[in-house]
């Protein structure tokens, strides 16, 4: 069986808004509030280059899995300097796209803990990863649900080290569970990761060499 391209899908919700015409409300936002679970300022710059014209965006910062609270408020400090960056070119004229908003979770390494235990030896990209996306992205959908939001997606899609049929699935599941939709992606596609590394290097941002939790980083340092 071939591979779902989600790439394609998503094109295919964008073609789907791009003909949806005046929203009924009056309130331009309708159908287009996007609730995105974002890793780190490097993984959105690009997610949110691509996206912001489209949608009204609200970058939500989880990241329980995060080796230290120092790590963790490094990447949230280097996040909303991007977005203010971006908000600032926008409200300049220097940049096209919506004003981007920013809502922080909680730090709790507990649930991330729990959610890994019995998986700590296995490689990136296995069953602790998955685990780890469904965490995220299972808080993702219900604080989705809570803003009313239109669609919840991950920038998780972007990283070649990121399982995206896994992602576009466990997002599947959470989109029946908490009735919000699932924005279907896989920004690494059409040369994304490239371009978030452009940017990264445009913008300074903090560009971290592990992927975010202690296991990855006790990886990284063999
Ligand atoms: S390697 Fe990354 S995705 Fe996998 S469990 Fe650690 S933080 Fe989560």
């Amino acid at each position: 069986m071939n591979a779902v391209n989600y790439q394609k899908e998503l094109d295919k919700v964008l073609a789907g808004l791009e003909g949806a015409g005046v929203p009924v409300s009056g309130d331009e936002r309708e159908g287009r509030r996007l609730f995105l679970h974002s890793c780190c300022a490097p993984c959105s710059s690009y997610v949110l280059e691509y996206l912001c014209s489209a949608f009204y965006i609200t970058v939500f910062y989880y990241n329980p899995n995060i080796s230290s609270a120092a790590e963790y408020r490094k990447r949230a400090e280097e996040q909303k300097r991007l977005i203010l960056a971006y908000n600032g070119e926008m409200a300049a004229g220097e940049r096209e796209g919506n004003p981007i908003d920013f809502v922080e979770g909680a730090y709790e390494p507990d649930r991330f803990y729990e959610a890994a235990r019995g998986y700590e030896s296995c490689p990136e990209g296995g069953e602790r990863c998955f685990r780890c996306y469904d965490l995220r992205l299972r808080e993702t959908a219900g604080r989705a649900r809570e803003a009313g939001a239109d669609f919840f997606c991950t920038t998780l899609t972007i990283s070649p080290l990121k399982n995206a049929g896994k992602l576009n699935e466990i997002g599947r599941m959470l989109s029946a569970e908490y009735g919000v939709a699932w924005l279907p992606s896989d920004f690494k596609k059409r040369n994304g990761y490239q371009r978030s590394v452009e940017l990264s290097a445009r913008y300074g941002l903090y560009r971290q060499n592990y992927c975010g939790c202690g296991y990855s980083l006790r990886d990284a340092e063999k």
